[in-house]
């Protein structure tokens, strides 16, 4: 029973259900997108600035692991370039480093990072804490004087290979023999590497004065350069990367930009310790960044419910149509086949009494013949309109154009219908212009045909009203038949909706009075079939009029049918604005 009741509900209010069906599980998704995009929005930050970390951590490490090879090679003297061997009898102290060994080693493994090289030993007998240190110039490719070129390059050589040279003079192997770094003096930074024998005895020391401007021109620069693209993609260009000295000073900087501040930094292991990378966007900082996403993809998923809704509220608005089109012409034919029994009924009564013969009184056989008469006429009209409507959709009717005098056809068409109006106790007005109209191209029947309709309804939606005109006139290049009646009227709403197909006014007035809904969409559609419009003026209560406008012969040519002939309700129809007479 429930469930009766819930399908019968779901069929009546089938576009409502749609429309909260659809809108329901739309409005959830946006409000998860919306919640799901404001967390993203708060993490993006975080997840790029993690990002941006991680390029810059990649990158110094591609830097320093450069380094680190190129100075393992450049320090990794042969050890037999070295006499020490503390005590040996054989031990030339003034020989201890064979100097020219050692610059065929630098020279042949040259590294442009250093800006000087130096190997170091032990010297005396005596004193064996007394450290010899030699200066290489790898430009000169040549030894330099004793003490370098100044007091602290040789002081943070002789701090740098200290702990080393302590080494010498005993039989321990060191646990690590990689290159380490002094960067006590920030102005002389040094890499040095322990020399070892075959038995992996420290027998000297190498090292190098880093080249802070090669480090930054040669090394750091090109391979920060190289790895944005990769990274960064499109943004590549906005990504602007500095680097901090020990001072904080600026020492580099890939592209000219105002101010120094940086969103994401990292500090240089190995070398450089003490110096600090940057990075920041050129255009806008990452929570800028984040936002703009976050609008955008906002905006989208806005946009797209917005097409989707729009889409859905045709469809309804389709399917709405669809639907009534189907009451209507379920209506039509409930109305059809009462407007066909009704008559068909009294003419076969008639019928009967006249055949049985019962009926003496001359004028009661007449009236009856009248009867008959007039009931066959409104069957054969129903049947034309009927016809003709079918023929307008399956696009097969046919016009015959002729020259025709619109009065001719008016008043032949008033004649047949005469009986009808007399019976009713219709008096009707025929005005004509005092000069007789030109003639006009159309079609004699289809033209009689439309006007009859309107007519057929004067007479059907006038009520008590007992009047009806009918006018022929001119307006400009136009021949006007106005059909006026002081019946029922229709509201200005439906003045429009009337001419559409099985159109019926839903008042109680209109439901007395039986009618297919057929007759003005044919008028309509005959009318402009001859490049004519019909109009219409109406006030509620007070009757209306109903004009066709057909041009005059010079200003209109018969034409072939519209291609769209079978579609009366896709027709343009002009209704004028105003109502009320
Ligand atoms: P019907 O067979 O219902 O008369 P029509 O297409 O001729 O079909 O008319 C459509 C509707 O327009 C009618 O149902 C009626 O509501 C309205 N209508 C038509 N003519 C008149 C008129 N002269 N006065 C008032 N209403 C009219």
């Amino acid at each position: 029973m429930m469930m009766l009741k819930l399908k019968d509900f779901i069929r009546q209010h089938a576009l409502w259900v749609g429309l909260v069906a659809v809108a329901i599980p739309l409005l959830a998704h946006l409000w998860l997108q919306y919640n799901s995009l404001s967390q993203l929005q708060a993490t993006l930050p975080y997840q790029r600035k993690a990002y941006m970390r991680k390029y810059l951590s990649s990158v110094i490490e591609k830097v320093i692991t450069i380094y680190d090879k190129q100075a393992e090679v450049a320090l990794s003297v042969p050890a037999n370039a070295f006499h020490h061997k503390y005590p040996n009898p054989d031990f030339d102290y003034n020989n201890a480093i064979d100097l020219e060994q050692v610059q065929q080693y630098f020279s042949a493994h040259p590294f442009d990072g250093a800006r000087r090289l130096f190997v170091g030993s032990i010297s005396g007998p005596t004193d064996p804490n007394y450290l010899i240190i030699r200066f290489y110039d790898p430009v000169a490719c040549s030894f330099v004087g004793r003490y370098g070129t100044d007091r602290d390059e040789y002081n943070a050589a002789h701090a740098a290979a200290a702990n080393w040279m302590a080494m010498i003079m005993t039989d321990s192997q060191p646990q690590s023999t990689r290159p380490t770094v002094d960067e006590r003096d920030p102005k002389h930074r040094i890499i040095v590497k322990p020399v070892l024998d075959e038995k992996k005895r420290v027998v000297g020391v190498a090292g190098l004065f880093l080249n802070d401007d090669i480090f930054l021109t040669q090394y750091l620069g090109p391979v920060l350069h190289q790895a944005l693209p990769e990274w960064f993609q499109s943004e590549a260009p906005d990504v602007i990367l500095t680097v901090f000295n020990q001072d904080d000073k600026l020492v580099f900087q890939n592209q000219p930009f105002d101010g120094t501040a940086f969103e994401v930094g990292w500090h240089f292991p190995f070398i450089y310790t003490d110096w600090f990378l940057g990075m920041r966007m050129r255009e806008m900082t990452e929570e800028e960044w984040s936002r703009r996403n976050f609008l955008t993809s906002l905006a989208v998923s806005l946009l797209t419910a917005l097409v989707l809704i729009g889409g859905i509220v045709l469809a309804l608005r389709a399917a709405s149509r669809a639907m009534k089109l189907s009451q209507m012409k379920a209506d039509f034919v409930s109305n059809v086949s009462h407007e066909l029994r009704t008559p068909l009924a009294s003419i076969r009564v008639f019928g009967e009494f006249l055949k049985l013969g019962r009926v003496r009184d001359s004028h009661k056989i007449q009236e009856y013949g009248e009867y008959i008469e007039t009931e066959s006429r409104r069957l054969t009209q129903l049947i034309n309109n009927i016809l003709d409507f079918s023929k307008i959709e399956s696009g097969q009717k046919t016009y015959q154009f002729e020259q025709t005098q619109v009065e001719t056809v008016v008043s032949d068409t008033l004649k047949t219908f005469e009986v009808v109006l007399e019976q009713q106790g219709f008096t009707v007005q025929f005005e004509k212009p005092a000069q007789p109209l030109p003639p006009v191209v159309l079609d004699h029947d289809a033209i009689a045909q439309a006007v009859i309709n309107l007519l057929d309804n004067a007479v059907k939606y006038s009520r008590e009203a007992r009047e009806i005109s009918v006018e022929l006139g001119q307006q400009g290049e136009y021949a006007t038949i106005s059909v006026r009646d002081y019946g029922i009227g229709i509201a200005r709403e439906d003045c429009e909706k009337v001419f559409e197909k099985f159109y019926r006014v839903g008042n109680s007035l209109v439901h007395d009075v039986k009618g297919s809904g057929l007759g003005l969409s044919i008028v309509k559609h005959v009318v402009e079939a001859h490049h004519g419009k019909v109009t219409v003026e109406s006030e509620l209560g007070h009757g209306s009029t109903f004009t066709i406008h057909l041009p005059f012969e010079n200003g209109s040519r018969p034409r072939p049918e519209p291609k769209d002939q079978g579609h009366l309700l896709g027709h343009e129809f002009q209704v004028s604005g105003e109502t009320g007479a």
